[in-house]
């Protein structure tokens, strides 16, 4: 099967029914993890809210995206939401920072409607100093940004799923709708609106080897710095329905190694410029997410989270395990970024 075939018939196969009205008032999930905040550890509040989901999960969808399967398989109604976000409320106890997900983009009016949007974030106005949403960019536009700045009091912060500045793996092997440069003028208008930028990027997408990952999440944050405030590393964990998992069921993709994760951090950090760089692996050292050998996945991971929360890179470079050659030696040798 061709590549381009192989993620059409993924995309068709994981997408829902359209889902009843009470799946419909329910979020998919929401919980409170540590962030920093300005210096200053903090409690963030996290919430994915139930929509429509990305248009272009639809179409083809991307390598190793699998949120479709959290959509409604219709647009939710402002009704809807509003029950969403009164049950999310219930949850929230003015956590300083709050993260809105919608399994796509907050401001495709298709997933949110504007008047939905502008009260979810007014809901959280007062008692959030920080605000996050994901969008792709298309529809970070002035229009649809300058009403959430005047409706929610604190900062507010866009995120970019950028992935990679090389526009071949971000088309070919990431499988995203548009060029690195469009992430960039995005985040330009971001800028000009008042909010902050931040940009997700992928480390290891399909086809690539460890180190050929590696270097493109370095080269990435040197090439995205100047646009983002924050740079957020994210290693591949196997999502359900993906052309990723498709690959990792018949032993030809491995999740990234965390020592790759130190390793795109260690040299990332001496190009970021001003910009903050953060990782905090989804599913870090189990067997579909970033793992290493099993006895030292513990360590590292709070490495990592310590580093990225303060910045203090040097952290990460004391870090040791007899599995450290091994990946070492994969970096070398690995003929085709693949393991079996
Ligand atoms: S990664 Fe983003 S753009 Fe790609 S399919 Fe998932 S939600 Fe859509
Ligand atoms: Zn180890």
């Amino acid at each position: 099967m061709s590549p381009e075939s192989l993620a059409r018939t993924v995309a068709r196969d994981r997408r829902p029914e359209p889902a009843s009205g009470a799946d419909a008032s329910r979020f998919v999930n929401a919980w409170v993890e540590e962030e920093a905040l300005d210096g200053e550890r903090v409690r963030a509040f996290v919430l994915i809210l139930r929509t429509r989901g990305c248009y272009w999960a639809d179409q083809k969808g991307c390598s190793m995206c699998g949120y479709a399967r959290d959509t409604l398989g219709r647009s939710a109604s402002p009704a809807e939401l509003a029950q969403q976000l009164g049950r999310a409320l219930g949850r929230y106890h003015d956590e300083p920072y709050v993260k809105l997900y919608t399994s796509g983009s907050f401001l495709d009016d298709r997933e949110v409607d504007p008047g939905s949007r502008e009260a979810i974030v007014r809901a959280f106005g007062g008692r959030a100093r920080r605000l996050l949403f994901e969008t792709l960019p298309e529809f970070a536009v002035e229009g649809a940004l300058r009403p959430l700045r005047e409706a929610f009091a604190g900062e507010l912060e866009v995120a970019l799923g950028l992935e990679t500045t090389d526009p071949v793996v971000l088309a070919r092997y990431v499988h995203k709708n548009a060029p690195p440069s469009e992430y960039l003028a995005a985040a330009g208008r971001v800028r000009a609106a008042g909010a902050k930028a931040k940009a997700y990027l992928l480390l290891k997408p399909p086809y690539l080897t460890e180190s050929e990952a590696i270097a493109d999440v370095v080269r990435s944050v040197g090439e995205a710095a100047a646009s983002f405030d924050a740079l957020s590393v994210n290693p591949v964990h196997i999502q359900g329905g993906t052309v990723v998992e498709w690959l990792y069921r018949r032993g030809r993709y491995r999740p990234p190694w965390l020592w790759s994760i130190v390793e795109a951090l260690r040299a990332g950090a001496a190009v970021r410029g001003a910009s903050r760089l953060v990782s905090f692996p989804t599913a870090g050292g189990l067997p579909r997410g970033p793992h290493n050998c099993g006895r030292c996945d513990a360590e590292v991971l709070a490495a990592i989270e310590e580093a990225s929360l303060d910045q203090r890179f040097e952290r990460l470079d004391g870090l040791d395990c007899p599995c450290r050659e091994s990946w070492a030696a994969g970096c070398r040798f690995e003929p085709l970024g693949v393991e079996a």
